[in-house]
């Protein structure tokens, strides 16, 4: 199945991340996290890229994605980035993917990681998605989009006009970067409209559930935290319980709000915890008029 075809149906899509674990020790971390996912009934699992990062995580990648196919019988979505690989490297990757069956790609540029080289055969997203259109037409693109701007763009215009090379390139869906604050995305949606981009967007949305992520999320991705969700964390600040639990409702309202907006898709960030996978998943189909 092909992510594009879900956005014709009657309710928004709702789909997953995952992520490799990060060393060799902890790879069976992840059987249990897709065991305790297997029966939600979500659309997609996407399942992260190291980019630059260790090569567990990026051999990985296409492992868990079969195994979310086979095993699990849910459709993945392979990430892939670009700047710390060379033409060959990602023909080699391809080649494994459609081996594999993985018919869905997010085709990503990456961030090079301090002290890694980059590798020059490719500068953006858009020329990864020309090249993974040129040597697998048959596969579905998806793309990253940004409703509080990349960081390295002047401003979203700009930051949309480049987005325009990606969808001309085949990208078929985007997801966007986690927020915080529901405004950045309607704003963002509202502009992207108007620039002529009709493409479906799933709206990232990651729970905080704990003060290191807090500051973690804001420091990685530039999200702005709004006063009522800084406040939240502040109170719960010595009871992380408390603090969990405030997290995951304030997610939820955000989610409410945006489904009664008619967004497209809600794509959770679910940093493999499936208690708060299977919370998000009972609360949300429902409201989306979905059955479990
Ligand atoms: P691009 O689309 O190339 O954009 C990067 C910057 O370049 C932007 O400022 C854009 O405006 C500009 N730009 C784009 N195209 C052009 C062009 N043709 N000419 C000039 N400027 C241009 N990272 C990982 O390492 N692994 C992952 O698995 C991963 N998954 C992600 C999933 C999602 C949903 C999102 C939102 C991000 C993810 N990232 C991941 C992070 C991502 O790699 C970084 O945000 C990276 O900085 C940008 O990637 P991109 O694909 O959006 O890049």
């Amino acid at each position: 199945m092909l992510t594009k075809d879900l956005f014709s149906r009657p309710y928004p899509t709702f789909s997953l991340e995952v992520f490799p674990p990060k060393t060799k020790s902890s790879v069976e971390t992840i059987y249990t996290t897709l065991s305790g996912l297997k029966g939600l009934p979500v659309d997609f699992i996407s399942v992260t890229y190291g980019a630059g990062g260790s090569d567990t995580q990026k051999n990985k990648t296409c492992e868990i994605a079969s195994l979310i196919k086979q095993e699990y019988s849910i459709e993945p979505v392979a990430h892939l980035t670009c700047v710390s690989s060379t033409r060959e490297e990602l023909k080699a990757t391809l080649s494994q993917l459609k081996e594999n069956g993985i018919e869905n790609i997010l085709a990503l540029r990456g961030d090079i990681p301090e002290g890694v080289e980059p590798k020059h055969d490719f500068y953006h997203a858009n020329e990864l998605a020309s090249f993974i259109k040129a040597h697998y037409p048959e596969c579905n693109l998806l793309g990253a989009c940004y409703p509080e701007v990349h960081s390295e763009a002047k401003d979203m215009d700009q930051d949309i006009q480049n987005l325009k090379h990606k969808v001309d390139a085949g990208v078929s869906h985007l997801i966007t970067q986690l927020f915080f604050d529901n405004s950045h995305f309607y704003y963002f949606l509202e502009k992207l409209r108007a620039a002529g981009v009709d493409t479906p967007v799933e709206a990232g949305i990651m729970p905080l559930t704990n003060l290191g992520q807090v500051q973690r999320m804001v420091g990685m991705c530039g999200a702005s935290v709004p006063n009522e969700l800084s406040t939240l964390v502040n109170r719960y600040a010595d009871s992380p319980e408390d603090l969990a639990k405030a997290g995951t409702e304030y997610a939820l309202n955000q989610i409410y709000d945006l489904i009664r907006h008619g967004v497209d898709g809600i794509h959770l960030y679910t940093m493999n915890n499936v208690a708060l996978a299977q919370t998000v998943t009972k609360a949300v189909l429902p409201a989306m008029g979905r059955s479990l």
